[in-house]
């Protein structure tokens, strides 16, 4: 065995052949959170206390406390935060095995039919449209759905109406092709969670959530800079924190790109 791939990805790393993308949100008190009807428990915004900041409470040292809800900016979805995910096994954040959190991103583009259409559905036509140019989607790669949401303003991210939320997401046939026909390891968004605005309405109701998880596969909501992936070839680095049963958590997620 050599690890000549690995001497020239740290090569290529260093002469910047292949460069490091953020595709995480800034995590404060103003991050966006997802909101449910009123009728159900809220999740908390992200909240920093100061511990002490180079004064008596700690004269050489700044830290802080920090609190919030798991599903919280960029954030990762394990099987288990879903009712049809909730029995796996290695389903949580700690039983997640780590070989499945560095895998190949295909991004597709619909941000010009999400501009023009706030209740933008992906659907498997979309994306075998996608791989007549890009090749076929393969086992274990994710999906991101790239909508260039999170260049909004706060409020056209949320996009909220009388009638819930307006936002881009899969139809649910898109996710029943993506589970069954490509078998991916999960799917990602630039909106507030995996699902459209207007899920709750389909058949069955958030069929990314349903689906994904109900097929042990993962989501990734409230990404950025997806805009400076190429539609295939990326890595991107997804390890959620090692919450024990935990159902998602904030995370850092790294693309590395040519
Ligand atoms: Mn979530």
């Amino acid at each position: 065995m050599t690890n000549e791939t690995l001497i020239n990805l740290a090569s290529e790393m260093a002469s910047g052949t292949i460069r490091v993308v953020d595709l995480t949100v800034p995590l404060n008190e103003d991050t966006p959170i997802i909101g449910l009807p009123p009728e159900f428990a809220q999740s908390s915004a992200f909240k920093l206390e100061q511990i002490s900041q180079f004064d008596d409470k700690g004269p050489a040292w700044y830290w802080n406390i920090i609190s919030c809800g798991e599903h919280t900016g960029t954030h990762f979805d394990a099987p288990g935060h879903w009712i049809t995910g909730k029995d796996y096994s290695d389903g949580c954040t700690d039983t997640i095995p780590p070989q499945k959190l560095v895998a190949p991103a295909n991004v597709i583009d619909v941000s010009k039919e999400s501009a023009e259409d706030p209740d933008f559905l992906l659907t498997s036509a979309k994306l075998l449209e996608w791989e007549s140019e890009h090749g076929k989607i393969e086992p274990g790669t994710w999906i991101l759905m790239r909508t260039d949401w999170s260049k909004r303003s706060v409020e056209d991210f949320l996009n909220y109406a009388e009638d819930g939320p307006h936002t881009p997401g899969p139809s649910v046939e898109c996710m029943e092709f993506l589970t069954q026909e490509r078998d991916v390891i999960g799917f990602g968004v630039e909106t507030v969670g995996t699902d459209a605005g207007q899920a709750f309405a389909f058949e069955p109701a958030f069929p990314a959530h349903t689906l994904m998880h109900g097929n042990n596969k993962f989501g990734l909501a409230s990404l950025t800079n997806l805009d400076q992936l190429p539609p295939k070839g990326a890595i991107i680095v997804t390890a959620p924190l090692k919450i024990v049963n935990g159902s998602g958590s904030p995370l850092r997620v790294i693309a590395l790109t040519s």
